[in-house]
């Protein structure tokens, strides 16, 4: 099986094109999102139809249930919240519907999904540390939890001695002794300082994870979030991934 596993679209049509193309050549047999399809962006509509095209199983991300008044202004900076604001504004009932659809945890028999930590997935908790991924391997109930929500492309290891690590490292084989959480980044807006979307595979034949990038339209992205009148620090933090 080979799992296409992406997170953090946030609305930017141009990235998440380009990570749909980069995805048709790899053979994938099912789509995974990790929340947070919408917010900051200036295409909520055409990412959420593209998300469904695709046949993704969706959990929801804080953008996401703020969107649609499940989760409080409260819990945004400011800049985040405005978009939020916009994006309310600029979605159709159908697409309302659809993020309502959306669970916070999913699970099967190979992995797990949570945007932010299992611990109360509702409160989306960054997880950026080994201390902060501690209580979420402990929930867990298969070997590997993907995450989203920071827009940095990580893993956590718990190994055989229940010690915890945080790598950078992003493609690796998975060692059976082990557990793993893996950040897959963020498709729609990169913050590790590197501005090229970011999309991950798991092969589970193979044992295999990667975290891949590809380049996009960052300039029309970016003018589009200007011209719609959302900030224009979200465009331009696009052209530096940060
Ligand atoms: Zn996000």
């Amino acid at each position: 099986m080979r799992y296409g596993i992406f997170s953090d679209v946030h609305s930017n049509l141009e990235a998440f094109e380009a990570v749909i193309g980069a995805y048709r050549k790899e053979a994938i047999d099912k789509y995974l999102c990790v929340g947070d399809v919408v917010g900051y962006g200036a295409d909520p509509q055409s990412c959420i139809e593209r998300v469904k095209v695709l046949g993704a199983l969706v959990v929801a991300g804080n953008h996401d249930w703020a969107c649609i008044d499940l989760l409080s202004l409260d819990y945004f900076s400011p800049n985040a919240g405005s978009a939020i604001l916009w994006t309310r504004a600029n979605l159709r009932d159908n697409d309302r519907l659809f993020l309502r659809s959306l669970k916070l945890v999913y699970e099967n028999q190979d992995l797990t999904l949570v945007h932010g930590a299992l611990n109360n997935p509702r409160e989306f908790a960054y997880m950026e540390d080994a201390d902060a991924a501690e209580e979420s391997f402990g929930l867990m109930r298969t070997r590997i939890c993907f995450v989203g929500h920071t827009h940095v492309p990580a893993s956590f290891i718990k190994d055989k001695n229940n010690r915890i690590y945080y790598h950078r490292q992003i493609s690796f084989y998975l060692n059976q002794d082990n557990k793993y959480i893996v950040n897959v980044g963020s498709v729609g807006q990169p913050r590790d300082r590197n501005p090229y979307a970011a999309y991950c595979i798991y092969d589970t034949d193979r044992k295999e994870i990667q975290i891949k990038r590809v380049s996009y339209d960052i300039e029309t992205a970016r003018k589009k979030i200007i011209d719609a009148g959302l900030l224009r620090s979200l465009g331009d933090r696009l052209v530096i991934g940060k």
